[in-house]
């Protein structure tokens, strides 16, 4: 679902994260940065609750913190880490506001499996040049664009096994 190659960022995650809560008169607390150290550790689309479940486990096996990174203050972190720039917000499945990395990750669109909820990632010059001239057309100007694709996935369109069966019989 990561297909993509990640862009090269000179400013860490955390200190960008912390860059932007100073201009807000706050601070990278303990919990914001456990909460972007566990966002950060791999590129992956997750949940609020995944989230939560991650760091939970991280308390579990037995890390040197602590301190208990509340629900309240994953979801906080989260809202403030897309104002950041850092995340955002992909889709909403199963009634679940999807993330993903938006800081040294190249814009792709999504197509999105309205059965079993995956996303996969695609990238599509052509696409872009598209909606830029779509945009020309109403003196528009492109800042970014979100293009969500529902439908569904490969596997998930197959037809049952057993209609195979009775094909293969005729
Ligand atoms: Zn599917
Ligand atoms: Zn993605």
């Amino acid at each position: 679902m990561s297909d993509l190659a990640a862009i090269a960022v000179t400013v860490s995650p955390a200190d960008k994260f912390r860059e932007y809560l100073v201009t807000r008169g706050m601070r990278l607390t303990r919990e914001r940065e456990l909460v972007v150290a566990e966002v950060f550790s791999h590129h992956e689309h997750f949940d609020s609750d995944q989230l939560v479940e991650r760091l939970a486990g991280q308390k579990l096996a037995g890390q040197k913190e602590g301190k208990r990174v509340s629900r309240a203050t994953v979801y906080r972190t989260l809202n403030e880490m897309v104002e950041a720039g850092l995340l955002r917000k992909v889709a909403r499945t199963q009634n679940r506001d999807v993330y993903e990395h938006d800081y040294g990750y190249p814009r792709h669109d999504h197509l999105i499996c309205s059965k079993c909820g995956s996303l996969t990632e695609f990238e599509n010059a052509p696409l872009a040049g598209i909606l830029e001239q779509v945009a020309k057309e109403f003196g528009f100007r492109v800042a970014g664009h979100r293009l969500e694709v529902y439908g569904l996935c490969a596997d998930c369109s197959k037809p049952p096994r057993t209609r195979h069966r009775k094909l293969d019989m005729i």
